[in-house]
């Protein structure tokens, strides 16, 4: 028999240490009674925005929350804490990476139409929020056009473009960004990771801690360090832009494609700075580097419009628009290739 996936915590969670602006914010409207009805928690991945959704769901249902955050005792927080408080729904899409469907928002009708089960507010924290297609947003914008008493909407998400122009104005957008590299490390250093690695995936992951920590992970680093083999082997045409393009079509298990881009994209940064700096970097950077026609700046202007190339290939698979993952990289890849020809 299959279980349906349902989430449990065995505390509750806590706003990070760089979420505190956001959050002391939004704990004075929510004790003022002033909440907007919907939030949008934006920023790049890894900086805990769904860690501080989940915090801040808990504190809007807890019955007597305590120093601004939910207490972790009450029936509220027990309930919210087993997954089965009957105000709260979270929506995500059934296989992670898939859409929102049109189905699971409609859904939505019924909690939200319904009175609450425990008197108090309810909350439907709804991620990612792009993974919405235009007839699921078009079904929430109803929601949010009407909203119902007590209800507060909290929408995550990575990608603010790629989600409609008419949800985002009814939404309070909340920004993340990422902390300063001092606050980023110290939480990292807690978590037990060391020098120097916390600070290369740090870098790696555009200073989200999380992201970091993520990458620091052994699999993580195995995937990446791969992935960057696979882009030399190109570039010194002992492997084929088609079957490689194949091979990362789907990268393993808890890897994004979006995300192997985004290495892409850093490397390439560091190539061009050593390149116009007269740096000399990583060993395996200054390979690709060697093969690189030409020496002078000027010569850096297809690799600049590489990296446009790659830019536009990561907001196509962060949007909508479901672009084909095996011809955008079959395209990267032939792109690459041509670079170092
Ligand atoms: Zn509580």
């Amino acid at each position: 028999m299959s279980v349906p996936e349902t989430f449990e915590y065995k505390s509750i969670p806590v706003p990070l240490p760089w979420h505190s602006e956001q959050w002391q914010r939004l704990g004075l409207q929510l004790q003022a009674g002033r909440c907007p009805h919907a939030l949008l928690l934006t920023g790049p991945e890894g900086l805990g925005k769904r860690q501080f959704a989940a915090a801040f769901t808990a504190l809007a249902l807890c019955e007597q929350p305590r120093a601004g955050q939910a207490c972790g005792e009450c029936k509220d927080c027990r309930l919210w804490m087993a997954g089965s408080h009957p105000d709260f729904l979270q929506v995500e899409p059934e296989k992670p990476g898939g859409p929102l469907k049109v189905e699971q928002i409609r859904q939505l009708g019924n909690f939200v139409s319904r009175t609450s089960g425990r008197g108090g507010a309810r909350l439907v924290c709804l991620s990612p929020a792009e993974a919405m297609n235009v007839n699921a947003a078009n079904a929430l914008l109803k929601n949010l056009e009407e909203p119902a008493p007590s209800v507060i909407f909290v929408l995550i998400t990575d990608a603010p473009t790629g989600l409609l122009p008419t949800i985002r104005s009814r939404c309070q957008s909340i920004a993340f960004p990422p902390p300063t590299v001092e606050v980023a490390l110290q939480w990292l250093y807690s978590n037990g990771l060391e020098e120097p690695l916390a600070q290369r995936v740090l870098t790696l992951a555009g200073g989200a801690p999380l992201l970091a920590a993520e990458l620091a992970e052994p699999k993580s680093r195995e995937v990446r360090e791969q992935f960057f083999k696979d882009l030399v082997a190109v570039a010194q045409g002992t492997a084929s832009s088609v079957s490689t393009a194949g091979r990362w079509e789907t990268p393993a298990e808890g890897v994004e494609l979006v995300q192997l881009l985004h290495f892409w994209q850093h490397w390439l940064t560091q190539m061009v700075q050593i390149r116009s700096c007269d740096l000399s970097g990583d060993a395996q950077l200054m390979v690709l580097l060697q093969r690189l026609p030409g020496s002078s700046e000027q010569n850096l202007q297809p690799v600049f419009a590489f990296y446009d190339h790659l830019l536009q290939a990561r907001k196509g698979l962060l949007g909508t628009a479901n672009p084909n993952r095996r011809l955008l990289l079959e395209e990267l890849f032939i792109r690459w290739a041509k670079l170092f020809a």
